[in-house]
């Protein structure tokens, strides 16, 4: 009873981009090889993601997350050539409606019979689903004679023979009706207990019939008694317009191909929604080719190429093809080496929601193992509210809607935006905080100062906040005058740095992430914003 059922399959948590592992991609980055990488800040971002991933596999060992380590890490694009095909199917038809008296006609020909040539294809949209719509064809127009009612505009009313009247339902034209007093015996009970005559319809058995007032005939309901009808298809005219309309099926063919340097086993039909648009051309059939050229990298054309071909010969004979959508698409694939308890295991992460895919087997539970787990979990439970170790449900929540960066296990950079009362946006390194102003009652907050904060981890475990705002550009006979101001900040330092070849100076802070609660860290970057605000006003380095 108790491992008999299959485990349900695993729901991945939903992801936000995370610029650190997915940054925006140009279309020549796809032309890189597999490089690997020990950057520190890629190597704790991976690490968390897969103790996220693992929050929602009921299958890894209770102490996974807190276990697993990442030992290498290398990554290579996996790039797409993606076209999409619109066809375009016409036919004309001809219409016949009712023609109002004054109504205009339109009877010039055509310029030509070619559909194509007559109206001008639309812009296309590639549609995901086959599309049917219908437009009107001017020209053409004749007017005849309604072939329903030979141009009377009226016929006679079936239901009444054109009388106007129908026979009574109530009496079925007999003008009388069953005595509902005595049910048409001509006597009833009276209050003595004895049966007496029936005063209602004299004994008769039958009374006048009050639906047609005794004439056993009503007003024809169909044709409110006029006897005729109106002819539906002429709307009562006599006549009818003859029209042309075009009837026009936009369908989208679609095919790709992808590419990696490396054949690591990535599920890239799953993966292909999931990946940017670096480059996109709409062409002509007529200069498909040419424009391959502008879209992809050397290294894809011919692979674009070869999927245009592909999709154009899928085209039937009555349909024309009135654009193509080439797309070049990608997004870094990392190859992970994790280990759990001394044993190897790899993943693949990739796509803008950096999916992870297992690549070998995955360290199971074992049976003894289970048992102890459930035990520990239902500790845990009592504890806090996630069931795995190392890793917040706060944390994952944040993380999965972009609010949080990977790194920031303590959610201590929104923490700190909340409470500055600022915006504040994950960016590939860490956060760019918007750090407004303390206005006091009345005065007029001066602008924000953006000031961004990476997450440093030098050493892997040893989280740095580096908090820094650019100044502006430095000039070498100023720097002491910068050095000696640095004695009047209360936090950070100036310090001059090459940005884009121009020596510039930049204003930073550096603490270790274990340093700060929110409110110790906020004030930090309320002093650093008070200083650049300070060093802009009063202009001591002009
Ligand atoms: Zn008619
Ligand atoms: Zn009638
Ligand atoms: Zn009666
Ligand atoms: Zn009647």
């Amino acid at each position: 009873m108790t491992s008999a059922k299959a485990a349900p399959p695993p729901v991945p948590v939903p992801m936000a981009r995370i610029l650190a592992l997915q940054p925006k991609l140009r279309p020549t980055d796809l032309e890189d090889a597999v490089v690997s990488t020990e950057d520190p800040l890629l190597l704790e971002t991976v690490c968390n993601l897969v103790r996220i991933w693992a929050t929602a596999r009921k299958d890894l060992p209770a102490d996974f997350s807190e276990r697993v380590q990442v030992k290498a890490l290398s990554r290579q694009p996996l790039s797409f050539a993606s076209i999409d095909m619109e066809t375009v199917e016409r036919d004309a038809m001809q219409v016949n409606e009712p023609f109002p008296p004054g109504s205009g006609v339109d009877a010039s020909p055509w310029p030509t019979s070619d559909l194509f040539m007559l109206r001008p294809l639309s812009p296309p949209t590639f549609p995901p689903a086959p599309q049917r719509t219908r437009v009107d064809l001017p020209g053409r127009q004749s007017v005849g004679v309604c072939t329903s009612c030979q141009g009377a505009g009226a016929e006679n009313c079936v239901t009444c023979a054109a009388s106007g009247r129908q026979i009574c339902g109530s009496c079925s034209g007999t003008r009388q009706v069953t005595c509902p007093q005595c049910g048409g015996g001509g006597t009833h009970i009276g209050v003595s207990g004895r049966y007496i005559q029936c005063r209602r319809c004299n004994t008769r058995g039958t009374i006048q019939c009050q639906n047609c007032r005794a004439t056993g005939q009503v007003t024809c309901q169909v044709c409110a008694g006029r006897g005729t009808l109106q002819c539906e298809v002429c709307s009562g005219h006599g006549n009818l317009k003859s029209r042309w309309v075009l009837n026009v099926n936009t369908e989208t063919a679609h095919e790709h191909e992808f590419s990696l340097a490396d054949p690591w086993p990535a599920p890239t039909e799953q993966l292909l929604s999931d990946t940017e648009v670096l480059s996109e051309v709409i062409v002509r059939p007529a200069d498909g080719d040419a424009t391959i050229s502008a879209v992809a990298p050397a290294s894809l054309r011919s692979m674009a190429r070869r999927v245009l071909e592909k999709v154009s010969s899928s085209a039937s004979g009555e349909q024309r093809i009135a654009a193509y959508r080439v797309q070049i698409r990608g997004t870094y694939l990392y190859d992970v080496r994790l280990e759990y308890s001394g044993r190897p295991f790899t993943v693949l992460i990739g796509g803008l929601r950096s999916q992870v895919f297992p690549k070998s087997a995955l360290p199971a539970k074992s049976g003894a193992l289970q048992t102890l787990g459930r035990f520990f979990q239902k500790g845990l439970r009592a504890l806090a509210t996630d069931e795995r170790p190392g890793v917040g449900s706060d944390f994952v929540k944040a993380v999965s809607v972009g609010s949080a960066h990977l790194t920031d296990t303590n959610c201590l950079l929104p923490a700190v935006a909340a409470y500055l009362r600022c915006p504040c946006s994950v960016t590939g390194e860490g956060y760019v905080l918007q750090v407004v102003e303390e206005a006091s009652k009345g005065s007029i907050p001066g602008p924000a100062i953006p000031i961004s904060i990476k997450l440093d981890s030098e050493v892997a475990g040893k989280l740095t906040l580096c908090a820094s705002v650019i100044i502006g550009d430095a000039h070498r006979d100023q720097f002491p005058l910068a050095l000696s101001l640095n004695s009047k900040l209360m936090v950070g330092r100036l310090a001059v740095t090459e940005i884009d070849g121009v020596e510039t100076y930049i204003y930073v802070d550096r603490r270790p992430y274990d340093f700060a609660s929110a409110g110790r860290y906020a004030a930090v970057l309320q002093g650093m914003a008070a200083a650049v605000r300070w060093l802009s006003s009063s202009k001591p380095l002009n």
